[in-house]
């Protein structure tokens, strides 16, 4: 397949990567964040998703990117500080998980404080797609999937669905 050079594989699942806890970044100290942002913004828009998570290329840091059609977002060491009583439950796709979708209950609404390239402190107030998005990316930088946040019986059922669409012979 052709591409550009800087093209970043978004590993799927099953891999140890997808399990740990990203470690926090210093954004101003850190020279290859906005090289690891750009690229990340390559892979989800080629994929293409609406977010990913550093973790995702195999990179153990705290940032994730997003567009829901309102434009490139990046954010570091992001942190849920508030979110709505209301959750709502809605199938949910992970890049990481190519050709699955799983009901997943996820607040409506959140505020989510993180920072920019620059270092700088950044409020993202979301709601709807982007607060899901939001949660499901930051659950990336915890070793979370959508696959652990299902009930076991829809779990089960997710995974035997997954194998039988990444590995006929099992
Ligand atoms: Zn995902």
């Amino acid at each position: 397949m052709k591409g550009p050079t800087h093209a970043m594989r978004i590993i799927a699942h099953p891999s140890p990567v997808l399990k740990e806890r990203a470690s926090e970044v210093e954004p101003a100290s850190d020279a290859d964040l906005r090289q690891l942002a750009a690229k990340m913004a390559h892979a989800m828009y080629e994929a293409p998703g609406v977010g990913l998570a550093a973790p995702q290329v195999g990179v153990q840091k705290r940032v994730l990117v997003f567009d829901v059609d309102e434009g490139l977002g990046v954010l570091c060491n992001p942190v849920i500080v508030s979110r709505s009583a209301q959750t709502e439950v809605d199938e949910e796709g992970c890049l990481s998980l190519p050709g699955l979708s799983v009901p997943v209950e996820r607040s409506v609404a959140l505020v989510c404080e993180a920072l920019d390239l620059d270092g700088e402190p950044v409020t993202v107030e979301a709601e709807g797609l982007l607060a899901r998005v939001i949660q499901h990316e930051i659950d990336h930088l915890d070793g979370v999937l959508i696959i652990d946040r299902a009930t076991p019986e829809e779990r089960r059922a997710a995974i035997r669905r997954y194998n039988e669409i990444h590995d006929p012979v099992g």
